[in-house]
This record gives C-alpha cells, structure tokens and sequence, in this order.
C-alpha cells in the first residue's frame, strides 16, 4: 500500500466520514423519490421508465425501481427525524 492509499484510507475511516448527514439522506430519498416517479409499471407489466430512457424491456420493478424503493422504505423521512427530535424543523 502507497503512502498516499494509505492516507486516502486514513481519511475515509475518520468519524467526521462516517454515515451519513441529515441533507445527505434527504437528498438521497430525494433521489430515490424521482426515480420511483421515473420508472413506474406500464399496462403490461413493464418498466415505462427503462423503456423511455435505455429503450430497454425490463419487468417492473426494475433494479433502478426495486434500488429506490428500498432507499425510500429503509431511509427515515425528514418528517420521521423531526418526530423524534433528532431534526428541527
Ligand atoms: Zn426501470
């Protein structure tokens, strides 16, 4: 391991990098949220979205789609957060 490797590592374990901040889970439900809105089922049972932007056939939920909506069903809102106090509103 280069001397830089190791101090790129160093400072990916310090604490201040570890998890994640409140902005940065909201974006990423955020993110979540519209690729959800994006690749929705169509009357067949595929993925509308994977078809309008890769031209692709892909069952619904597709992995972007099956990805999102684990992100959004494991994340805690900003709403959950101001709940219980842990965000002000
Ligand atoms: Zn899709």
């Amino acid at each position: 391991m280069s001397l830089t490797t190791a101090a790129r590592f160093a400072d990916h374990r310090r604490p201040s990098r570890v998890g994640t901040t409140t902005t940065d889970r909201a974006e990423l439900i955020h993110d979540a949220q519209t690729i959800l809105d994006g690749h929705t089922c169509d009357a067949v049972g595929m993925c509308a979205g994977c078809r309008v932007m890769w031209n692709r056939l892909t069952p619904h939920p597709c992995t972007q789609a099956s990805w999102a909506r684990a992100v959004v069903g494991r994340l805690p809102t900003a709403e959950t957060l101001t709940a219980l106090g842990l965000r002000t509103a």
